[in-house]
């Protein structure tokens, strides 16, 4: 039996070793004073946005992901699943529950992205179960879609949150069924040739024209009641919309590349 232990000790320590070659990065501290998804951390401070004032027409350099007709732009995230199953109704995609995450066709690594959503009216259920999708960069660092109206969750689940890492700085919410618009500043992060992050991935986002995430330090992928290290990627990928199961509504969908910061 001693033998048999210490052999499955041997193993184990070779197994981790492996883990470790594998991923050079360090699983990340939670950032702040708060643990991930903590639930006695203050709620950001509500702030009342002016009024929707229609869509934001993409400048002359932008790529237009959705524009109200077309979803071409867009496929199943899992590749296996061919086209975007969503729907385009009334000039918005509707999320159609069940049928899996989008992502675009093509791959971004520094960008500007506009999107705006609208969670649904009459709202149903509570806490993440009210309104949920995402925003994910890259296809791995979600700002997330909530409806945070009058609604409560752990701060860093919010809407407008880093998920599982940053609350918004306010809540910038409008109510369900109206138009909230994300504008978001996302620089990719850097590895070196042994897969070591060099540069984290950094995050600004306007809710509603609010500042919410200011040059905010991505610590690694957003995950949920974990801390995932950063794992190697390439320095383009698809940007992805969420289906967490709610017919969250998206429309005028766009975003400039931007040229890479030195570092
Ligand atoms: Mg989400």
């Amino acid at each position: 039996m001693r033998i048999a232990l210490a052999t499955a000790g041997i193993l184990g320590t070779v197994a981790t070793s492996v883990a470790l070659a594998q991923n050079p990065n360090p699983v990340p501290k939670d950032p702040g004073a708060y643990p991930q998804h903590s639930r006695t951390r203050p709620p950001p401070v509500v702030v009342t946005p002016g009024p929707y004032l229609g869509p934001v027409a993409a400048p002359s350099d932008a790529i237009v992901l959705f524009d109200g007709h077309s979803l071409s732009e867009w496929r199943a995230a899992d590749t296996t699943k061919g086209d975007a199953k969503w729907q385009v109704k009334s000039g918005d995609i509707v999320i159609a529950a069940g049928t899996g995450d989008i992502a675009t066709r093509r791959s971004f690594g520094d960008v500007q992205l506009h999107v705006e959503w609208s969670a649904p009216n009459p709202p149903r259920g509570e806490d993440q179960d009210r309104g949920n999708s995402g925003v994910f960069l890259m296809s791995t660092y979600e700002v997330q879609v909530l409806d945070s109206y009058h609604a409560a969750t752990y701060p860093d689940g919010q809407a407008a949150s880093i998920y599982g890492q940053y609350p918004p700085l306010v809540n910038a919410m409008r109510p369900p069924g109206e138009w909230q618009v994300y504008d978001i500043v996302f620089h990719r992060p850097h590895f070196d040739a042994a897969g070591r992050v060099t540069t984290p991935a950094r995050l600004t986002v306007f809710h509603n024209g609010i500042l919410v995430q200011d040059d905010m330090t991505v610590i690694g992928p957003t995950t949920n009641s974990r801390r995932a290290p950063y794992a190697a990627h390439p320095d383009r990928l698809p940007i992805k919309l969420q289906d967490h199961g709610h017919p969250v509504r998206f429309r005028n969908i766009w975003v400039r590349e931007l040229p890479e910061v030195a570092n």
